[in-house]
């Protein structure tokens, strides 16, 4: 038989084999996020694995989707889970604020079911322990529609490293500082303006629990609160303990920070970069169980 007759097919028969291989690896890029695709909790003992911001959780909770003084916001997210530190926390926080005079706060992310990476967004909330409370303060609860894609509240103004006189209130102050006045916070996250708001009002009393409130980029509409890993969570990694002191005089860092990113040349803006998912971590290997068993 002619060598070119065999050859030729063969040659295209890898080619094509190669091509698909190509076209799968593509495929499964996209869906072998583990993470994402979990749909219930792990069935094991409580347990926050890891980092903030990179690990998992075993034995989580749902927070309900609305309970005395709180409502969750997208739902349709799945973000509702956490350890039962931090689903308890969140309901006796609600409470606690309402004796304080605030009606209702609007619950955001939490964790996914078994905690761990999320494809887009956020680095931490990996181990259940953490939770985005919105700034945005509502008098009576939410609609359901409402409430799968609710309206911001920025107290920044992002024009100026300064809140928004007009969105600001002392409902904001009273909020974080019941948060960061609880033991189980380890460190709550806000913008840096409203940190310099904080220093701004302070008070000699409120060094004690501006300590834990952490300047970082955004979280202009929302608080970022963290509790410390439970007791009982070998395998929960703490941060640093933070520096003594109020810290307001990092703020004049970030205020520099602001300022330069403000003034610096734009670049091509307006074009909208391609969003592509976080390459995945290498998780502690006490993830493991929980990914294969994911159905
Ligand atoms: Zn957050």
């Amino acid at each position: 038989m002619n060598k070119v007759v065999v050859i030729g097919p063969l040659l295209l028969w890898g080619l094509l084999a190669y091509l698909s291989v190509l076209i799968l690896a593509q495929f499964t890029h996209a869906r072998d996020n583990p993470w994402e695709h979990t749909k219930t909790p792990f069935e094991g003992p409580a347990a926050a694995i890891g980092e903030y911001a990179n690990g998992c959780l075993s034995g989580a909770e749902a927070l309900p989707l609305s309970g005395k003084g709180f409502q969750v916001i997208r739902p349709q997210r799945d973000r509702y889970y956490g350890h039962p530190n931090l689903v308890n926390f969140v309901q006796q926080y609600a409470v606690q604020l309402q004796a304080e005079g605030i009606e209702q706060i609007l619950v955001g992310d939490m964790s996914m079911p078994r905690g761990g990476q999320f494809d887009y967004g956020h680095n931490s909330h990996q181990i259940g322990l953490d939770v985005d409370i919105w700034l945005r303060l509502t008098e009576k609860p939410l609609s359901k529609a409402e409430l799968k894609s609710p309206r911001a509240l920025t107290v920044v103004d992002n024009q100026e490293f300064a809140i928004d006189t007009a969105a600001w209130s002392p409902q904001h102050k009273l909020m974080i500082k019941v948060a960061a006045q609880d033991p189980q916070v380890a460190r709550i996250f806000v913008n840096g303006a409203i940190k310099q708001q904080l220093c701004n009002e302070r008070t000699q009393a409120d060094d004690a629990w501006l300590n834990k409130v952490r300047p970082w980029w955004g979280h202009s509409a929302h608080m970022h609160v963290r509790l410390n890993c439970p007791k009982d969570n070998p395998d929960c990694k703490a941060q640093k303990p933070i520096n003594p002191g109020h810290g307001c005089e990092d703020i004049a860092w970030w205020k520099q920070q602001f300022y330069t990113a403000k003034s610096a040349p734009k670049k091509e803006l307006d074009k909208p970069t391609p969003r592509k998912p976080k390459p995945l971590q290498v998780k502690p290997q006490q993830c493991e169980p929980l990914t294969w068993a994911a159905p």
